[in-house]
């Protein structure tokens, strides 16, 4: 999903080209929507729509964009395992909560047996 670097941040059409404050992931947007807060379409969290576009460094040394590149791919993948992490404790809440109905039926089930015997 790699977007195709524009010549300049700003376009005829006024989109502002900016990245989400969360998992960086680079976001265009109409520029009437400078200033408002906006879902990011990778991570889903809000993220603050800046009045001015993120200019874009062509002076920047080779070695700090490459450092960059590194900081948002560490970023990225920080966003994307922190999703697996919260996926699977919904689901280890999901399991506990059926082996503790499972458990209340058993004893259920042990007081129903004391009785008819
Ligand atoms: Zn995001």
């Amino acid at each position: 999903m790699m977007n195709p670097v524009r010549p300049q941040a700003r376009n005829e059409a006024g989109d502002l080209l900016f990245k989400c404050q969360h998992c960086a992931s680079p976001l265009v947007v109409n520029a009437a929507a400078a200033g408002m807060t906006l879902n990011c379409q990778r991570c889903g969290n809000p993220t603050l729509v800046p009045v001015q576009s993120a200019t874009p460094s062509p002076t920047a040394p080779t070695e700090l964009t490459d450092l960059q590149r590194k900081l948002k791919e560490n970023e990225s993948q920080r966003t994307e395992v922190t999703g697996y992490i919260n996926q699977l404790s919904i689901q280890l809440h999901r399991w506990k909560l059926r082996l503790q109905t499972l458990n209340e039926r058993k004893t259920e089930l042990e007081e129903e047996r004391r009785r008819t015997t």
